[in-house]
């Protein structure tokens, strides 16, 4: 059935890619983060049951464009590419994309990316800056999963990660001798995306998340993932 009409019945379809911690990852065999508990929430407030879709991150927009999906809840950074093809609702986290290096790295800041062997998630805004570079002479690998960029790291296959700071900060915890550097390579927010068109789903988003952020219920979800 059409994500639309499942929703007419109380479903509401998110589409994620749960590569990502803390704000969607596998847990003990489901899918959990701050953008599940966000959706979650949404979901109560509009009386429907939230059902979640792993996918990958670059199919995200096709599920929402195609109506396989009714909303797109990935981190996802707002970028005007982006709303060539949906809807994004009212922002709800500042992000920024972060450099990740061995700890020996001569790499101490975004300049130095430049000639360098760069690891991205496939799709993700961090390919999508980093390809930029490509002109002058940086090379970029792309990963289905940021953790496979980390990974590649680690074993000295690419000089440098880069990826959105929160999981950073996960997977620089997980691994031994790489970390994250201060400076970040871009500033960013995350929202909700829709269906181009879908006035009537992002208004009731909006709603729902206005009323989240108002008391309180937003920050606290955020703060259940990520230890101030
Ligand atoms: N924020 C980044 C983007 O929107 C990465 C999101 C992700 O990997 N889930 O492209």
């Amino acid at each position: 059935a059409e994500a639309g009409s499942e929703a007419a019945g109380g479903v509401l379809v998110m589409a994620t890619n749960a590569e990502f911690p803390p704000y969607e990852y596998h847990d003990n065999g489901s899918i959990v983060g701050i953008d599940v508990d966000i959706a979650k929430a949404i979901a109560e407030k509009l009386g429907m049951e939230l059902e979640v879709e792993d996918v990958a991150f670059d199919s995200i927009i096709p599920e929402i464009v195609s109506g396989k999906a009714d909303m797109g809840l990935a981190g996802m950074t707002v970028t005007e590419d982006r709303k060539a093809s949906v809807d994004f609702s009212d922002t709800y986290a500042k992000a920024s994309q972060m450099i990740i290096v061995k700890d020996d790295s001569s790499i101490t800041g975004p300049d130095d990316l430049k000639g360098a062997t760069v690891g991205v998630q496939l799709g993700t805004t961090g390919d999508i800056y980093v390809s930029d570079l490509e002109a002058d002479g940086t090379t970029v690998e792309r990963y289905n999963k940021g953790f496979e960029a980390v990974q590649a790291l680690s074993q000295g296959k690419i000089d440098a990660v880069v990826i959105d700071g929160e999981p950073a900060k996960t997977f620089v915890a997980e691994t031994e001798g790489i970390k994250m550097l201060d400076e970040a390579f871009t500033e960013e927010e995350y929202a909700i995306a829709v269906k181009k068109g879908n006035t009537e789903l992002l208004d009731k988003i909006n709603g729902a998340l206005g009323e989240l952020k108002a008391d309180g219920t937003l920050d606290k979800i955020v703060a259940e993932y990520i230890k101030a």
